[in-house]
């Protein structure tokens, strides 16, 4: 699967899908979630004041939970938006009725630091930021820590979308100062779908009892006050999945997020070497590009239809995007995959595009 999430997981993490059919309120589920929230905290680079809330739900769940949660009625929420993820942030604002400001750079284009700082400046009614770490949609990496030290400077907290960027990217709750750090396991964490969580500080998460949940199920105060102080989940979480997210974050503790990093960058030099080698080109300039998505031009002759479906007979997923759909695929090296994947994938994409060139 070189699509972006889900992935590809370790024989390990699957083996872990077949935990016994247990109640969530046994005590081995309650040890179960109490460890799993201690390491995704880690994950995120927290320390003693720090903790996390899992939600059964893909990344979405926990988006919205946070957004729909932190900001006070008469709070106000600043979108940072260059990309897919960056608007849909923006729409679960808006159907929550949030007040809100939205910048929107466009989808090739970086997020301009100066506006941000502008519009904090000039708008004191602005209570937080919220931004997407690693734009999936179109591979880019937005500048984290700038952004960080800016909104720290002008007292306001910060939410990040870590969604497909922990595990493959370096970020760290306290240097780049953030307050609700959002993620997912199904993506550079190597878990499979179905559990998403928040990491915060202890005392961001009890300052919430003051504001009213705009949601009943995705109450974040709730779940955090539930698996926090009463020890017990909120609702059924998805146990078996849980557990398998447990032997992932083993799994990115053990070889360190750094050496993580370093995998997925070595993986993504390999598919940036192997389309460019063979004519393709990378839209976006090399500085920017995350460790985990390359977007490339689809080459004439061929439709992103017709390049999707001939790789995947040969065993290979990639893609497509949500804007230039006809124009862009996306290749993802997310999961638990090595240098013969990518080589594999390379030598399918030969076979498609030499019977694209010349057909029959
Ligand atoms: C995948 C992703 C999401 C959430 O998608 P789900 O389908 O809910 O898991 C959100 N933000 C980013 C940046 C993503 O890559």
């Amino acid at each position: 699967m070189l699509n972006p999430g889900p992935v590809n997981v370790a024989p390990a993490v699957r083996e872990a899908l077949g935990f016994p059919d247990v109640c969530h309120r046994e005590a081995e589920v309650l040890q179960l979630i109490t460890d799993v929230r201690a390491k995704v905290a880690r994950v995120c680079g927290g320390d003693d004041r720090h903790t996390s809330v899992l939600l059964t739900g893909s990344g979405t769940a926990a988006l919205e939970a946070t957004l729909s949660s932190v900001v006070p009625p008469d709070g106000r929420i600043l979108v940072l938006d260059n990309g897919h993820y960056g608007e849909r942030m923006y729409c679960i604002v808006a159907v929550h009725r949030i007040a809100n400001m939205r910048l929107e750079f466009g989808w090739h284009h970086p997020i301009d630091l100066g506006a941000v700082d502008k519009a904090l400046a000039d708008d004191t009614t602005i209570t937080h930021v919220a931004v997407v770490h690693h734009e999936t949609s179109t591979g880019r990496i937005n500048p984290l820590r700038e952004l960080g030290a800016l909104v720290r400077r002008h007292g306001r907290s910060l939410v990040v979308d870590a969604i497909s960027s922990l595990g493959s990217e370096q970020l760290d709750m306290d240097l780049d100062e953030i307050d609700w750090c959002v993620g997912t396991a199904n993506k550079c964490l190597e878990g499979v779908p179905g559990m998403s969580f928040v990491c915060a500080a202890r005392s961001s998460l009890n300052a919430l009892e003051s504001v009213p949940a705009r949601s009943f199920y995705l109450d974040l105060y709730g779940h955090y006050v539930s698996q926090e102080r009463v020890g017990v989940p909120l609702f059924t979480p998805a146990v078996q999945v849980l557990y398998a997210f447990g032997v992932a974050l083993d799994a990115v503790i053990a070889e360190g997020v750094q050496a993580r990093t370093a995998r997925y960058a070595a993986l993504a030099d390999q598919v940036r070497t192997g389309v460019s080698e063979r004519g393709l080109q990378i839209p976006l300039a090399p500085e920017t590009r995350s460790t985990s998505v390359t977007n490339v031009e689809i080459p004439a002759g061929i439709t992103y239809a017709q390049l999707h479906d001939d790789l995947r007979a040969q065993g290979y997923v990639v893609y497509g995007v949500q804007e230039r759909a006809g124009d862009v695929f996306r290749v993802a090296n997310m999961g638990y995959l090595n240098g013969d994947h990518i080589a594999g994938f390379l030598d399918a994409l030969d076979r498609v595009l030499l019977t694209a060139v010349v057909p029959g």
